[in-house]
């Protein structure tokens, strides 16, 4: 559970004026500079000090712009130790199916949800032979449960007659399969095969823009760009810790700038809720002190203080 340090409210640097002699008949202005908290979290060890919130310049060099995103991700490292997919799965072909499902949901429901699934049809043999009825019936709380049925069982049969049934471990494979884009293939490869993978999600699509890594919209582009800060290892690591930050802290409609321990580092600080107290309010997850998406999450995280979310309808 993050903890809220005070904030100091931006406070503004006087210009140092004296009066000198009577000549002098008035004050120089004193300018007020918008300044980040020096420490939103307390779980944050070694949170930069207060300082004027980084506005990279228009025509930041190439160097900086790759030291201001690999400090991000350390400082993101330091928040989200415990990061990792928030899918539950136990192998490839659990893990690909749990991607699929996740469109226009909640990893948390997809969680919820694919226990019923995988007891009955464990192995893409017995899904791709499943009565579709009965599929759908289990896939209903993810929403779009046809669509999904087809998609999964569609999947699974390419799987058993392309690859032997098993979950191939190239991208250029797996983006062959029927609802396997790069974004699920990138997921697969990076969670279930250990190979580095971007997970360009809505999430780290917001972000990178406003931390100003990249002014592409492309999924694709946004990819490659923010690829190229950063190197292989760090792929997917990094796609889990802006990810993570982007459903904790920084939200779509209101980020929570006053509990983001970037904040300092962050040209978009004042987005958001600036206010500690009520930013502290908007955090989710283990944030907020509340259960996390995984029914089954990795002992790092219980072990930082995280709770496993509840089963259906708990
Ligand atoms: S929450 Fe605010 S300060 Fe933190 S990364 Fe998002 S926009 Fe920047």
């Amino acid at each position: 559970m993050t903890k809220s340090a005070p904030v100091k409210k931006a406070t503004a640097k006087k210009a140092a004026v004296k009066k000198a002699s009577s000549a002098v008949k008035k004050p120089a202005p004193v300018k007020k500079a918008v300044v980040a908290p020096k420490k939103a979290t307390a779980a944050v060890k070694g949170a930069p000090a207060a300082q004027p919130v980084a506005k990279p310049p228009k025509d930041e060099s190439r160097t900086a712009l790759v030291r201001r995103a690999r400090r991000i991700n350390r400082e993101l490292a330091e928040v989200y130790p415990y990061a990792h997919p928030e899918l539950d799965f136990d192998n490839p072909f659990q893990l690909v199916i749990a991607t699929v499902l996740s469109a226009q949901t909640t990893d948390l429901r997809v969680n919820q949800t694919t226990p019923a699934l995988f007891a009955k049809y464990p192995t893409p043999e017995d899904l791709a032979a499943a009565n579709p009825e009965e599929v759908e019936e289990i896939l209903r709380p993810t929403g779009f449960f046809r669509a999904k049925t087809k998609s999964v069982m569609g999947l699974s049969k390419a799987l058993v007659e392309q690859f032997g049934g098993e979950v191939p471990g190239r991208l250029e494979d797996l983006v062959k399969l029927p609802g396997v884009g790069r974004k699920t293939a990138f997921v697969v490869l990076g969670n279930a095969f250990g190979r580095p993978g971007i997970t360009v999600d809505t999430h780290f699509q917001r972000l990178v823009r406003r931390w100003q890594w990249t002014d592409q919209t492309d999924p694709d582009k946004i990819e490659a760009a923010v690829g190229a800060l950063f190197p292989k290892s760090d792929w997917t690591d990094l796609s889990h810790h802006v990810i993570w930050h982007g459903r904790r802290i920084c939200h779509a409609r209101k980020p929570a700038c006053g509990a983001c321990p970037i904040a300092p580092l962050c040209p978009a600080y004042g987005e958001g809720e600036t206010d500690p107290e009520k930013a502290k309010k908007l955090l989710k997850y283990e944030k907020g002190g509340f259960p996390g998406q995984r029914l089954k999450p990795p002992q790092s995280y219980i072990d930082a203080g995280g709770k496993p979310a509840p089963p259906l309808g708990a």
